[in-house]
């Protein structure tokens, strides 16, 4: 898409650390990292959000995290490893070209993203979960 920085780095318009390539995804350095070894994942084909990703790239784009992960952890010898993908802007995505970031942890490397978690009763649970199964069969 034109105007799309990771469709252009896709199309080798414009530079990238490239660490994995394949048919369907590309893998490269985040310009930005968290930590040492910070890695996004992309489709070759634009999909703003997980909410447009259709298939097949979207299980290419799995696969090629677990692969760019067991990668990472080997090169810089995490002990932990995240995989983050966000969506919209209140989602904190800054860039709409779907992309999953491969993110190592290493000991008191100062970040956690689960932060306000608190427990809900059965109940709670239960209701919500109705929510979802009843909309999953509009998304299936
Ligand atoms: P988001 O917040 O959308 O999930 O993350 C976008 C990520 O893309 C950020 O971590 C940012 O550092 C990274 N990024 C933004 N522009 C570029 C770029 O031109 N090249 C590379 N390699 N990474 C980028
Ligand atoms: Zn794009």
């Amino acid at each position: 898409m034109r105007g799309c920085k990771f469709c252009a780095i896709a199309e080798g318009k414009e530079e990238a650390s490239v660490v994995y390539e394949d048919e369907l995804t590309l893998a490269f350095m985040d310009i930005n990292p968290l930590v040492p070894g910070h890695t996004l994942v992309v489709p070759k084909r634009h999909f703003p959000d997980i909410f447009s990703l259709k298939e097949p790239w979207g299980s290419a784009c799995f696969l090629a995290a677990g692969r760019v992960a067991r990668a990472v952890r080997a090169a810089f010898g995490a002990e932990g490893l995240d995989l983050l993908q966000l969506n919209g802007r209140v989602g904190g995505q800054s860039v709409f070209h779907f992309h999953i970031h491969v993110v190592p942890r290493y000991p008191g490397d100062g970040f956690g993203f689960f932060s306000k978690r608190r427990p809900v009763t059965r109940e709670e649970l239960e209701r919500h979960a109705a929510r979802i199964r009843e909309a999953m069969e509009e998304v299936l």
